[in-house]
């Protein structure tokens, strides 16, 4: 399938959730998820005029920045990062998806020279033990602690929901993401408006949406395997 075609019934399927849930388009941002393609295929996507590409491990975005060259695209780095790595990543990108620990958090700030990075903190709603980020009941003192850093915003929280075909199991986690975020944006903190959702991907950004999400990240039913 063409990236073109596929986007389309993806726009359609996003309107149709946004419908239902009385939500505008414009509140929901589409991320190209293209770890598994091509930089070729992930050119496809530019030309359709999607500028947010993400990728899960550092050396695959740094080989699509390198080949792509594009200053229109918005980088996003969705999957968790090793601290030894950081150095090579800040910099480079926009928006990271995956801040789960201290550790991290400590060292990316201390390598980002300028400016703040956009992040996301990522929580483990489902409580699966194979999942990463932080569960609920650590995540008021993460966000505490997350103060002293200056070089980074939390501007939402991301999730990832388990693996099932039961919808209302999926509904459920990202209700309860929406609820934390707004906990967390009630609260004003200043390095943390937290105003995003992180949520959805192929098979379940239509309920995502519905529950709010305000970035959705797909790979397979927009770029392929
Ligand atoms: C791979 C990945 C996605 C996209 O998954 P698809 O099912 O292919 O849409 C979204 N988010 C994260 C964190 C991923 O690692």
């Amino acid at each position: 399938m063409r990236v073109a075609d596929n986007l389309r019934n993806i726009q359609t399927a996003v309107a149709r959730a946004c419908e239902r849930s009385g939500r505008s388009t414009e509140d929901v941002t589409l991320i190209a998820v293209t770890k598994y393609v091509s930089p070729e295929r992930a050119k496809e996507a530019v030309d359709c005029g999607i500028y947010n590409l993400a990728e899960n491990r550092k050396e695959g975005l740094l080989e699509k920045q390198t080949i792509l060259q594009d200053d229109r695209i918005i980088w996003h780095l969705i999957g968790t990062l090793q601290t030894r790595k950081v150095k090579d990543i800040v910099g480079k990108i926009d928006y990271f998806h995956a801040l789960d620990r201290l550790k991290l958090a400590n060292e990316l700030n201390k390598r980002i020279e300028e400016g703040i990075l956009n992040c996301f903190v990522e929580v483990n709603v489902s409580g699966e033990a194979s999942k990463h980020g932080i569960t609920e009941d650590q995540l008021d003192d993460f966000i505490d602690t997350l103060a002293q850093f200056e070089h980074l915003r939390v501007i939402g929280l991301m999730t990832m929901a388990p693996n099932t075909e039961d919808i209302d199991v999926i509904r459920h986690v990202f209700r309860r993401l929406r609820e934390l975020r707004d906990q967390i944006r009630d609260r004003k903190i200043r390095y943390a408006p937290c105003s995003e959702l992180s949520m959805g991907m192929s098979h379940d950004y239509e309920i995502a949406v519905e529950e709010g999400a305000t970035f959705i990240r797909i790979g397979t039913a927009l770029v392929g395997e």
